[in-house]
């Protein structure tokens, strides 16, 4: 059996990883000259930066952590998280509710006084469960916490509004014991979100040194250049052209998304077009950019809800990896969501890079000076958007794909938010799949 891998992610190469250790004869097509999809890391004179915005390794799951680390061998850092909220000027521990005592004392009280009044209306019954993301985040963290940073920050990274999303998302968000909040509060240290407190990273190549590691057993499998055009069923085989190449599978798995999947297939009925058209997604646009500085902080990224400022999130590559830099020289990397059709979509990347340096300048993150170059990158595909509807869309599409014998996978084949370990774990369950339901 002959299996067809659609999309060179990390999906599609964690496919081809498992598939190819248990026997099975696959090909990856990609239509990029290289595999890693959002995993892509450049080098531009000694600086390496990851464009699909910044990526760490990490995960609540043990063992695909593990696995992902085994297989970066000695190409690996590991890191203590060192993240912060820039708040009115201040810079806050992340997450924001263990950071409540390093905000000016008006909003620190704001935050507990919401925060428990809040907690006494649930326990007497008067909130009503939340039926939306913003609503969750009244729910949840009450006014103060929810007004001065989770909707505003939300609102600057999903471009969509939040009383029209789902809680699907939110929903996985740790939520902080009540003594937590009360510490964070008066400044005695409490950590959130530990799954994610140490983390790991490739010492060399940037992000898009595992997707390597994964290729690099397999290199012979990978079709690089391979835009899928069009896909049909003749005979029980499946044929993928890229409108110059033909190529014959008995099995395809699709990571790529599925708006892209839908789209070369033939005869697909108007209800599953609308249905995928219907299904929401945001856009990145990354701006690296390279300093004549040796080290500009300690800090591991920095969310910035502020609406003012085009970025929503700088990271410090040379943090996480000194290698990632010239000697004595520094780097960071900022993103930018956007959906088609807003103003930033309609910037070019002269009017963004300068924008954001510019920006990051005034707010005292980096000299200007110190610039010495800046790489702009976009990426269509980002984040899904989980819109109250979306449930219903997704049904309808991958009910089809399941009746047409196609499995779709990854973070975009799901439609979930899904990150490196969970798209791994879903390829090794496809895997195991299509093991008790084939032969190799
Ligand atoms: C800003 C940002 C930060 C993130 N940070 C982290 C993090 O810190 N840690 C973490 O674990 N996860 C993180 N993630 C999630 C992580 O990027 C994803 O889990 C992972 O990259 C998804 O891989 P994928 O293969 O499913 O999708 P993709 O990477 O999108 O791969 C899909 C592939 O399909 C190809 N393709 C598309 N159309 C076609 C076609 N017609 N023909 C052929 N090929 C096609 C694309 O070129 C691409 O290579 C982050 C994501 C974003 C957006």
């Amino acid at each position: 059996m002959r299996i067809g891998i659609l999309g060179g992610g990390l999906a599609g190469l964690s496919l081809g990883y498992f598939l190819g250790k248990k026997g099975y004869d696959f090909a990856i097509l990609e239509k990029n000259t290289e595999t890693g999809g959002l995993l892509k890391s450049v080098n531009v004179e000694g600086f390496t930066f990851d464009v699909g915005g910044s990526h760490i390794i990490f995960s609540k799951d043990k063992e695909i952590l593990n696995f992902m680390v085994s297989l970066l061998g000695s190409n690996v850092v590991r890191n203590r998280r060192n993240t912060k909220i820039l708040y009115k000027g201040n810079y806050v521990k992340y997450p924001f509710e263990n950071g409540l005592a390093d905000l000016p004392k008006q909003d620190n009280f704001e935050c507990l006084y919401y925060f428990i009044q809040n907690l006494i209306a649930k326990e007497k019954g008067l909130l009503r469960p939340p039926k939306n993301m913003k609503e969750w985040f009244y729910y949840t963290f009450g006014k103060g916490i929810a007004e001065k940073y989770l909707i505003p920050y939300n609102e600057k990274i999903w471009k969509y509004p939040l009383d029209q999303m789902s809680t699907v998302w939110v929903e996985r968000i740790p939520q902080p014991p009540v003594e937590d909040i009360i510490k964070s509060s008066l400044g005695i240290p409490t950590e959130g979100y530990t799954h994610q407190l140490h983390f790991y990273y490739p010492k060399y190549g940037g992000i898009q040194s595992l997707a390597k590691a994964f290729e690099e057993p397999m290199k012979d499998k990978v079709i690089t250049n391979f835009a899928i055009k069009k896909i049909k069923k003749e005979d029980k085989k499946w044929i993928v052209s890229n409108g110059k190449r033909e190529l014959e599978f008995d099995k395809l798995i699709s990571t790529i998304p599925l708006q892209e999947l839908i789209n070369v297939l033939d005869d697909v009925p108007h209800e599953v077009e609308d249905a995928v058209n219907n299904l929401k997604f945001n856009s990145l646009i990354t701006i690296g950019i390279g300093l004549d500085k040796p080290k500009l902080n300690s800090l591991s990224w920095l969310y910035i809800p502020d609406k003012e400022i085009l970025t929503h999130r700088v990271s410090f590559p040379s943090n996480y990896s000194p290698y990632v830099a010239p000697e004595s020289k520094s780097s960071i990397l900022a993103e930018i969501t956007y959906r088609e059709g807003d103003k930033v979509s309609k910037m070019n990347d002269t009017e963004i890079a300068e924008r954001t340096i510019e920006e990051l300048n005034r707010l005292g993150i980096i000299k200007r000076d110190d610039v010495v170059l800046t790489t702009v990158y976009r990426f269509k595909y980002a984040y899904v958007i989980y819109d109250i509807e979306y449930k219903k869309q997704l049904k309808i599409v991958h009910n089809y794909l399941t009746k047409l014998g196609i499995t779709s996978t990854g973070r975009f084949g799901s439609w979930e938010y899904a990150n490196m370990d969970a798209v791994v774990k879903m390829a090794r369950d496809v895997t195991d799949w299509i093991q008790s339901n084939t032969n190799p």
